[in-house]
């Protein structure tokens, strides 16, 4: 590989990890968090949360940020934890912005491994689309296209260049994100996207290797999990939609995150050897 087409002064200290999560899921989502990926990425990890838990702030160091922002599924308040999220990123200093929901698994080492790839100081926005077409936006009541543009699904994860972030500053920062969600009334990873292609201009980078449970996580090869930036998982009804790795019994690992992270990392102590 040509040396000059590569950042490889990227190192994961130069990553801003914001991981989105809630009370509703503390006992639940984040535990399992806690014990694989956060253990890679302790320093640049930060979650945005909903509410006070001494238990957690301890064990991550005083990464856990309360935003203040209401437990709520609602837009409006997804909105305040990202706007919450964009504005510590800027206030970290940090060379790349990467967003992660709580039903994540991140492959820290490949997340690293990808950014190198794209300078920080030009604009990128990394992700992956939920849907095969982009948001369309139309006049009332003539019904007429006015403009369309594409975002990274929020659940598979996506990352935003410290050159870009610092454009977006005058909409986005101080709290701007959420009026902006607010005004085009869509959620926070679509609004993300409306800032960055149709406000900034900027297209989004298709970057294949971030996975929401919007796919089927048993689609996904285990020679490749090496490669991929980010998985995800999910359960509707009685169906688990997880990724397929041999490991530990379903009962013990239903979500498989914790046979996931002995897969790509065997040497971590509670991994079978
Ligand atoms: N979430 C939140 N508040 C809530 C519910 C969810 O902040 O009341 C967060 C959750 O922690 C996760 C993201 O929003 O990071 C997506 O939630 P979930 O996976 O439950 O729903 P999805 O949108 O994927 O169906
Ligand atoms: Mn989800």
């Amino acid at each position: 590989i040509d040396d000059s087409l590569q950042n490889k002064n990227i190192t994961l200290d130069d990553i801003f990890i914001s991981v989105k999560t809630t009370k509703h899921y503390q006992y639940t989502r984040l535990p399992i968090i806690l014990k694989t990926w956060f253990q890679l990425a302790k320093e640049q990890i930060w979650f945005f949360t909903d509410t006070e838990n001494r238990q957690h702030q301890n064990q991550t160091n005083g990464h856990m940020v309360n935003t203040n922002c209401s437990a709520s599924h609602q837009r409006k308040h997804l909105c305040c934890k990202m706007s919450v999220e964009y504005d510590h990123f800027l206030d970290s200093g940090k060379k790349w912005f990467c967003h992660f929901d709580d039903d994540n698994y991140v492959n820290v080492p490949r997340l690293v491994e990808a950014l190198q790839k794209y300078n920080h100081q030009e604009d990128w926005y990394l992700g992956r689309t939920s849907v095969n077409e982009p948001v369309q936006i139309y006049k009332k009541p003539t019904n007429e296209l006015m403009f369309s543009f594409w975002f990274a699904t929020g659940g598979a994860g996506f990352c935003i260049s410290r050159s870009l972030a610092l454009k977006m500053l005058p909409v986005a920062s101080g709290g701007r994100f959420i009026s902006i969600c607010e005004k085009i009334r869509l959620p926070d990873d679509v609004s993300m996207g409306f800032i960055i292609e149709h406000l900034m201009k900027k297209n989004l980078t298709l970057v294949p290797e971030f996975h929401s449970h919007l796919e089927q996580m048993k689609l996904l090869p285990a020679e490749s999990f090496r490669e991929q930036i980010s998985f995800s998982y999910a359960k509707a009804k009685d169906e688990w939609n997880v990724v397929d790795v041999p490991g530990f019994d379903t009962r013990y690992d239903p979500s498989r995150f914790l046979s996931l992270h002995c897969f790509l990392f065997p040497q971590f102590k509670f991994c079978p050897r």
